[in-house]
């Protein structure tokens, strides 16, 4: 089973490879650096490198692997630490944490996004109910380096084990607060987390800085603290997988896994496919994008979801799309799977144009879409395919 890196795994450019083909490498070892906005890459195993592509570096992992890693090297300060560890947004945005975390928000807010906002998956909630104590020394670390006042783990109170694990967590930090979500999707966007903990409202478009906050995925603080205090790279992943699988239908957690494990291990981990099975997804139900066996695992990775096979549809099919669900690239695809012709799109009533963009006016505050439908019928749509949160 080779391992797979990509070396774009983050926002930005891909990053330039620093190693050769045949070479040994060990887990930890610093593989690629950025060549422009990006990430650091480490090798995830100890094995021979087989393969350098302008996307991929591929490796033979040796046959018996440990959990040591070679360790990122000593720095000034602790933003350098989270640079040299390669730390991005784990929740899917794989923005770099060090830029992130390079603007002052003196007296602001540090929240940790716990929402698990997406249906099935659950390793952010597991993670905050088997280390809760890790993603609060990150939120401690972050408000260190960015001079914030409060630090906040946002979450749903469905999540009940979890909310009580991390408010154990942070009893004795004055600063450190957990806060209630309401349970609504996409309330883990960040301008829904904004609105409901801090009661401001960011225009489309907005970033929460300009509200003096700074929003990261529990994931990402559990790297950040292990940069800093282990200085461990960003090696390994937590992953959700479910869907048509014998052992995980409701989901079934994989905590610490190596980054550039062809998925289709974890399809054999929970039990192989029930038959019939569709497409696999990686991400979530509503935001994932079709991906196959050997797409490998990369720092942003949320589920790997095993879909029914699509229903046959041979009709007209009119598309709404949504800025918290499906691109309208990705519901032709689901359109083209299902054998319907496409005949009209639209996007949901709350979307505007900014900077040439499309963006969710209120997120969270999802209209009903009687007047698209009218609309797509009458571009002669004789069904609708919907990715918007309320239909
Ligand atoms: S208001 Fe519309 S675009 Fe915004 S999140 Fe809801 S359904 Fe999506």
């Amino acid at each position: 089973m080779n391992i797979k890196l990509m070396l774009k795994q983050h926002i930005g450019s891909p990053c330039k490879p620093i190693v050769e083909i045949g070479e040994i490498v060990n887990r930890g070892q610093l593989i690629a650096i950025p060549s422009g906005l990006g990430a650091r890459i480490h090798s995830s195993v100890t094995g021979k490198i087989t393969c350098i592509s302008d996307s991929e570096i591929i490796i033979i992992p040796d046959e018996n692997q440990t959990n040591e890693y070679i360790k990122i090297k000593k720095t000034q300060n602790h933003l350098e630490a989270i640079e040299e560890a390669g730390v991005v947004g784990a929740g899917g945005a794989g923005f770099p944490t060090y830029v992130k975390y390079s603007s002052p928000i003196k007296g602001g807010y540090i929240i940790a996004n716990a929402a698990e906002c997406e249906p099935i998956l659950n390793h952010n909630i597991r993670l905050l109910e088997e280390a809760p104590e890790l993603v609060v020394k990150g939120i401690k670390y972050a408000m260190g380096i960015t001079g914030a006042e409060k630090g906040y783990v946002a979450i749903k109170p469905i999540y009940k084990k979890a909310l009580i694990a991390v408010g154990r967590a942070c009893k004795e930090e004055s600063n450190i607060e957990v806060k209630l979500l309401s349970n609504i999707y996409p309330v883990g966007d960040e301008r829904v987390i904004i609105r409901e903990l801090l009661g401001k409202v960011l225009e489309p478009g907005q970033l929460p800085i300009k509200m003096n906050s700074i929003v990261s995925n529990v994931e990402t603080l559990k790297n950040v603290a292990l940069a800093i205090e282990h200085r461990k790279p960003v090696i390994d992943k937590d992953i959700t997988v479910g869907g048509r699988l014998l052992n995980a239908k409701r989901g079934c957690v994989f905590l610490n896994q190596p980054i550039g494990t062809p998925i289709k291990k974890f399809i054999d981990k929970s039990g192989g496919y029930v038959k019939p099975y569709g497409e696999i997804v990686v991400g979530g139900p509503f935001t994932g994008l079709k991906a196959y066996e050997t797409t490998a695992l990369t720092k942003t990775s949320g589920g790997i979801l095993v879909s029914m096979p699509f229903p046959s549809e041979n009709r007209k099919i009119g598309l709404i799309e949504c800025e918290c669900g499906a691109s309208i690239e990705r519901l032709n695809e689901i359109a083209l799977g299902m054998g319907a012709k496409v005949v009209a799109t639209t996007e949901c009533k709350r979307m505007v144009e900014v900077n040439g963009r499309s963006r969710c006016d209120k997120p969270g505050e999802c209209p009903g879409q009687a007047e698209k439908v009218l609309s797509l019928k009458k571009e002669g749509a004789e069904v609708i395919l919907s990715a918007t949160c309320e239909d």
